[in-house]
């Protein structure tokens, strides 16, 4: 049975993804500081096959506590074949007026928790010469955004984070890739009325949004005999919103 970590597994893109790889065989034990109604559902769900959903809490943000966190799932779980670094806040505001606090809160759960979390996950990959790992960047990464500098900058972190680091394990046999989401209704993207939305379809290629499961099957990809190629990308699922 092949391990997959989940970070921000527990709704949205996070729980989607989750789904997909436990509906694919893998082990899942997805990540968030509470477990949401929809993830009990989807434990429930997959209870009775042989994959299933794990939830464990771990407030990312706090990331001097991962490293003692990925030893309890390696411990309880096994080895790790997966992760995948979803967890992450949009916090808007124009930098001239954002709080010091706010900056360094999307800093610490965008960046530093994925980079330490990675850290210590992909030491023992190394140590079994096999590993994938997909980092959840975004679109704004490389548009930009009105009032999201500091959220884009944090994920143009993830892109050079991926680049470097694929660079760096591939020799021992480990992926790493990311995904750019474009817009997907979920709680994290809630202050975006219905105008603003169509707005977005209407820009895009394909005149609709992405949904979370889009973004899933993309990691299903990843993780699965397809992807096993695949290094050092950054992968557009924005319904052609950047085309
Ligand atoms: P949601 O807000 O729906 O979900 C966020 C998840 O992260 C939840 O499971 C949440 O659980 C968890 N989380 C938040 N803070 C922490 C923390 N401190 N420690 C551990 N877990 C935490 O977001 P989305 O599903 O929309 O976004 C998922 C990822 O996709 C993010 O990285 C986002 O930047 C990216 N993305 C989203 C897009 C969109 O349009 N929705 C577009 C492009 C990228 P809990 O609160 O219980 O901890």
């Amino acid at each position: 049975m092949r391990n997959v970590l989940v970070t921000g597994g527990s709704r949205g893109i996070g729980l989607a993804i989750a789904r997909r790889l436990a509906g694919a065989g893998f082990d899942v034990v997805a990540v968030a500081r509470r477990e949401s109604e929809d993830l009990r559902a989807a434990i429930a769900e997959f209870s009775a096959s042989s994959a299933g959903i794990h939830f464990r809490a771990c407030d990312l943000s706090a990331v001097d506590a991962i490293p003692a966190f990925v030893k309890s799932v390696r411990d309880e779980f096994g080895p790790l074949y997966g992760l995948v670094n979803n967890a992450g806040i949009g916090t808007e505001g124009l930098l001239a007026t954002m709080h010091n606090s706010e900056i360094e809160g999307l800093v610490r759960l965008n960046v530093l928790a994925p980079m330490i979390l990675t850290k210590y996950v992909v030491r023992h990959m190394m140590a079994a010469g096999e590993g994938r790992i997909v980092n959840i960047s975004s679109i704004i990464a490389s548009t930009g955004y009105n009032g999201l500098s500091v959220y884009g900058a944090t994920k143009a972190a993830a892109n050079g984070f991926t680049r470097s680091l694929a660079r760096e394990v591939g020799k021992v046999g480990i992926t790493v890739n990311a995904i750019a989401p474009g817009f997907i209704a979920t709680e994290l993207t809630q202050s975006m009325d219905a105008e603003q939305q169509r707005r977005i379809a209407g820009r895009s290629a394909l005149r609709r949004l992405p949904e979370t499961d889009d973004v899933a099957a993309m990691v299903e990809y990843l993780m699965g005999e397809g992807g096993r190629n695949v290094t050092g990308t950054v992968l557009t699922v924005d319904a052609g919103n950047t085309a």
